[in-house]
């Protein structure tokens, strides 16, 4: 992007910030520049990254999030990533007011979190699958909720990720054909799949024909949403879909 500064708006958030200077929402310092505010970096710092996996059907232990044989049949997803693990309080502060509250800047050390988690997977695991260029794709949001949240956190995520890591991020490929309940308000699996049936469109499936998909989101708690964009991204003619969360729920 052009180093274009808006002014106006530039001037009114730094009067803003005077008025209102930001705290780290962890330990409430006031500003740190790097995160804009919302996050110290010794706060981040201690949020751990995850070391185990788990298959994204079963749950069970599987060899670097490998989806097993028998869930392979019904979860289209190849592989699960999960950058770091929901039970830390901090982050589940994090993402909770990224999501539900609107900080858009905490999606930069959200995604600072998960690069730090995919520097360890090449290095300690050897799991270098960004060598082979997959294309970055966020999970999308319905219009309405894109509207009400005035952003799609997991483009935002995507964005950091794909500038990071010298990916193409693909955009308008697969988009939501309308409003389903959000997943979290349903309770049974089954329930979840059926409330996203038919739910995603691919347009322009050339851009993805026989291409590696990082499939990117915020969260991952069934599976199932991860499950229905592989599916059809793979009837699109996507080799294969590799999910990639900050923390499964
Ligand atoms: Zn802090
Ligand atoms: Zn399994």
């Amino acid at each position: 992007m052009a180093n274009f500064i808006n002014y106006p708006q530039y001037l009114l958030s730094r009067i803003a910030d005077l008025i209102f200077p930001k705290k780290c929402i962890i330990c409430g310092r006031f500003n740190d520049k790097n995160f804009d505010g919302y996050l110290c970096a010794k706060c981040l710092n201690t949020i751990p990254i995850n070391h185990s996996f788990g298959c994204i059907g079963c749950k069970r232990p599987v060899a670097l999030g490998k989806t097993c044989r028998l869930c392979a049949k019904t979860n289209h997803i190849d592989q699960l990533l999960v950058a770091a693990d929901y039970k830390n309080q901090d982050l589940i502060k994090i993402i909770k007011l990224f999501k539900y509250r609107f900080i858009k800047e905490l999606g930069l050390p959200l995604s600072l979190l998960t690069k730090k988690y995919l520097v360890y997977l090449a290095r300690a695991k050897k799991l270098n699958f960004l060598e082979e260029n997959p294309l970055a794709l966020p999970v999308p949001l319905s219009n309405k909720r894109l509207n009400w949240r005035g952003f799609n956190q997991s483009d935002i995520l995507a964005d950091l990720l794909a500038e990071n890591f010298h990916l193409e991020k693909v955009t308008g490929v697969i988009s939501r054909t309308g409003n389903s309940k959000p997943q979290a308000e349903i309770e049974e699996k089954d329930k979840r799949l059926d409330n996203l049936s038919g739910l995603f469109r691919i347009s322009c499936a050339d851009k993805i024909t026989n291409k590696n998909i990082l499939l990117i989101d915020d969260v991952c708690t069934t599976g199932a949403t991860l499950n229905e964009c592989a599916k059809i991204l793979k009837e699109a003619g996507v080799k294969r879909v590799t999910g990639l969360v900050i923390a499964r729920g």
